[in-house]
This record gives structure tokens, C-alpha cells and sequence, in this order.
């Protein structure tokens, strides 16, 4: 399901392009990353030679492909962009690599899903710069040696858990994006209503980060959406208020959670006394998709501390019940 407060790309978010920062300087939060990232950009740029490999891991929406964007113009290459399920075969790899300047900065995003047989390729090609095809078959069958030029691959991943180890280790710097706190996504807000002309005041911007989840992504669209909404109730300046009764109108809340977190949290609570439930239970209760509620629901759930995954199953925390309005059961001794 299409929800607001998903962390996924959508099909609106195209849009999002205007509010996207083109440099590390325009690049709110994530400093830790960023000041060694910068570090090994100027490094690479004064010598003249290619970054090393980058590998970007972290949740959807955490500013993962624009920060591989800011890294090519950064170095002042090319930027080519394509996705580990998007490469269908090892030749189609190998055409991208042959058409790479050198310097040139590839990004592969989702790159833990990559073929085992387009991964092979990748190994020489990030090591050597080299790419072996095997020309012919059969006895007459051999391997020809292709120098690449040098270049950088960017691969992004939401979980580099996932990555073969050789191909994580060949990553020189690997770096790891957090969720953002309401501050920083208060700046990223309050500067992206800037770039859509929408005057807001500094409460306002507040509102938005708040519920928009720790993600610059969801930060955006609770933006364009709370801006609509204004539009069309003449309201001119966005303020906590104004805010406010448009999220409510959106079905997000106080805390960032949409409809079907709270009826997930509902059903846990009210038809399991609060678990522990198995996934496959709930998801059957809540009509929804057993991999839905693992992959878009549970993460942030699990984040806030509203629920604990544990091996026989699902357990809302105190924090659940109370933000149903309920109280928690009494555990332990006290
Ligand atoms: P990912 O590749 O990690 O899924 P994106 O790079 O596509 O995330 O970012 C999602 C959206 O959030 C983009 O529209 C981008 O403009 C915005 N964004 C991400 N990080 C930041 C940031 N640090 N400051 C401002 N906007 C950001």
C-alpha cells in the first residue's frame, strides 16, 4: 500500500528532485559520515585519481542516492546510475563498465541484489579495473582481459548484512546512514518549504519532523502534502497549527504513526492481549501482507520501542498501550 509515511521511493516523489541538496554543504545530518566522506573526496580530487569504493548502507529514504549524486559533482565526474535488480546479466553489467570515464562514478543501488553471476564480473572490475569475458564456447572457449578505467562504485544497500562478504570487503569506505533526529529534519523541512515558496514558521517545520519518521524522504512528502492543504484553506503562513490539522487530515499522528501501524498495534494488543503473536497470526489479522508488516511496518515499531520481536513472537511494549490510551499490564515485582 501506498502510505504517506513510507520510507520507499513513489511515484510522486519524483518531484522531490527540487528539494534535493546538490552539495556536501546543502546535505543536512548524518556529520560523522559526511566529514570523513569529504575528507576522502578532496584526497581523491587533489591526486587526481578515483575515490575509492563507497558502500552506502542504511534505511530507505535516508539520503543514500543523493549523497552518491554529491559525491560525483563533488569530484566534478560523470554520474551513472542503475540498481542490482535492473541488471539482468553479466553483459549488461559489462556494457555499463566499457562506456565509464575514468573517475566516473557508478551507483549501484540495491546492490545486495545483484546476480551471483553479475557480481562475479564486479570483483575484478572494483580490484583490477578489469573485466575478463570469456570469448566462444566450448574447447575453443577463452578468457580475454579488458582494462576499465578507473572509477568509483557507489553501492547503496538497506541492508549490508546481506552483501557476499567478498564483495563488501571490497569496499574501502564503508559508511553507514542513521535515522535523523527532529532537529535536523526540522532544518531539511524549513529549507525545502523555502524551495517550494511556502512560508513557514519555525513551529511549524517542528510539526512536520516530528512525525515524519527520522526520513528526509517522508519529511518531503508530509511537506508537499501539508503545503496542498494549506493551499486550498487560504492558510499563508504554516505554523504548529496549521501543521498540525493537516497531518491529522493525513491520518498521521503525534508520533508519525499511520492507520495501519495503529491498527496493527490495535490488533496485537486487543485480540492478543498484547502477544506474543506470531508475524503470520497478526498478518492474518490484519489483513495484510505477512512481508508488509515485516519490511514497512515492524522496523520503526521495533525502533520507537512500541513492540519487541522475540522468538515466540510479536510482545507490545508499554509504550504501545499507552499510545492507545490504554494501560500496560503489570510485570515484574514492582
Ligand atoms: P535513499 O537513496 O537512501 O533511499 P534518497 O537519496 O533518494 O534516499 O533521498 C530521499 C529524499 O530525501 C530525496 O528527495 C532527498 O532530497 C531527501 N534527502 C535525503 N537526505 C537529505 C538530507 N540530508 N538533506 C536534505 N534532503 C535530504
Amino acid at each position: 500500500p501506498d502510505r504517506i509515511i513510507s520510507a520507499e521511493d513513489q511515484a510522486g516523489d519524483g518531484r522531490d528532485k527540487a528539494l534535493r541538496p546538490l552539495s556536501f554543504s546543502d546535505f543536512v545530518g548524518q556529520s560523522a559520515a559526511i566529514s570523513n566522506l569529504k575528507v576522502f573526496v578532496d584526497a581523491a580530487g587533489r591526486r587526481g585519481e578515483a575515490l575509492d569504493h563507497v558502500l552506502l548502507s542504511g534505511p530507505p529514504g535516508l539520503g543514500k542516492t543523493t549523497l552518491a549524486q554529491i559525491v560525483a559533482r563533488e569530484l566534478g565526474v560523470n554520474f551513472r546510475a542503475t540498481s542490482g535488480p535492473v541488471i539482468a546479466r553479466a553483459g549488461d553489467l559489462a556494457a555499463i563498465l566499457t562506456n565509464l570515464e575514468a573517475r566516473d562514478v557508478l551507483f549501484i543501488d540495491e546492490i545486495h541484489r545483484l546476480q551471483p553471476a553479475v557480481e562475479e564480473i564486479l570483483y575484478p572490475a572494483m580490484e583490477d579495473f578489469a573485466l575478463d569475458l570469456v570469448i566462444g564456447e566450448g574447447p575453443s572457449a577463452r578468457t580475454v582481459r579488458i582494462d576499465l578505467p578507473p572509477f568509483t562504485l557507489i553501492g547503496a544497500t538497506t541492508r549490508a548484512g546481506l552483501l557476499a562478504t567478498p564483495l563488501r570487503d571490497r569496499f574501502g569506505v564503508p559508511v553507514r546512514l542513521e535515522f535523523y533526529d527532529a532537529a535536523e529534519l526540522a532544518r531539511i523541512v524549513a529549507r525545502g518549504a523555502g524551495k517550494l515558496g511556502a512560508a513557514m514558521t519555525e513551529d511549524g517545520a517542528m510539526e512536520i519532523a516530528r512525525r515524519a519518521r527520522g526520513t528526509p524522504r517522508v519529511a518531503g512528502r508530509l511537506l508537499r502534502r501539508v503545503r496542498d492543504f494549506a493551499e486550498s484553506d487560504g492558510v499563508e503562513v504554516i505554523n504548529r497549527t496549521a501543521a498540525d490539522a493537516a497531518l491529522a487530515r493525513l491520518e498521521v499522528d503525534e508520533v508519525g504513526l499511520d492507520s495501519l501501524d495503529r491498527r496493527y498495534l490495535r490488533v496485537l494488543i486487543e485480540s492478543f492481549a498484547g502477544g506474543p503473536a506470531g508475524v503470520e497470526t497478526l498478518a492474518a489479522a490484519c489483513a495484510e501482507a505477512r512481508d508488509a508488516l515485516e519490511d514497512v511496518v515492524e522496523p520503526f515499531l521495533i525502533q520507537q520501542g512500541f513492540i519487541q520481536r522475540t522468538p515466540r513472537g510479536r510482545i507490545a511494549a508499554a509504550r504501545a498501550w499507552r499510545h492507545l490510551g490504554l494501560e500496560p499490564p503489570r510485570t515484574g515485582p514492582d
